[in-house]
């Protein structure tokens, strides 16, 4: 997939990417069951935070009412992020974990998880590892470290911004791969 996003921070231990409501970015059209991107409107604002070398990301949401109110964390579990010449690549690993406003916890696709290794694509290990790396940031919350104690659920956008477009290099800049690809996957063209 192929995200639009705009620059909130990049000089401190996270690279901050604000992705707004109404942005077009590119998905998966999973209908036809061919591989193929379709655009589409992406629903809610959000806060990406991203942190070099850490094979996670955690994002902010916020709702689409009046007082802009919190939505949620999620904590979204992917290969540490590469640059390129426009932008950043990663790639999902499946695992999430959602954080409510008041921070309790649940897992999402754990079960997801499980059938990837079931399907062949992951090793029984790599699994584990993405559960362990999860169970990390579960530490973090619960220690009300940062991002979690941060006031980062006050932030808001500057209304200025206007709404960011694909990159129009997004189809051809080459992607830039994870070196640890040929060990966590079994199947590499995942
Ligand atoms: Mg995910």
């Amino acid at each position: 997939m192929a995200w639009p996003c705009r620059v909130v921070d990049d000089a401190g231990d996270w690279l901050a990417l604000y992705i707004p409501k109404g942005a077009t970015y590119m998905c998966w059209d999973l209908s036809t069951g061919t591989r193929r991107l379709q655009p589409a409107h992406w629903r809610k604002d959000v806060l990406r935070l991203m942190y070099p070398g850490e094979p996670f990301s955690i994002w902010l949401f916020w709702n689409d009412d009046d007082e802009r109110s919190f939505a949620a964390y999620y904590v979204n579990m992917e290969e540490p992020f590469r640059r390129t010449s426009i932008g950043v690549d990663t790639n999902d690993h499946t695992l999430d974990v959602v954080v409510n406003p008041t921070l309790e916890w649940r897992w999402k696709d754990a079960d997801e998880l499980q059938s990837r290794v079931e399907q062949g694509i992951y090793s029984a290990s790599f699994a584990r590892e993405i559960q362990r790396e999860a169970e990390r940031v579960i530490g973090r919350l619960e220690r009300r470290e940062s991002p979690f104690g941060d006031g980062w659920e006050q932030w808001t956008p500057d209304p200025a911004w206007e709404i960011p477009e694909l990159h129009p290099a997004w189809r051809d800049e080459p992607p830039r791969l994870w070196d640890g690809r040929i060990s966590a996957y079994l199947d590499t063209s995942y």
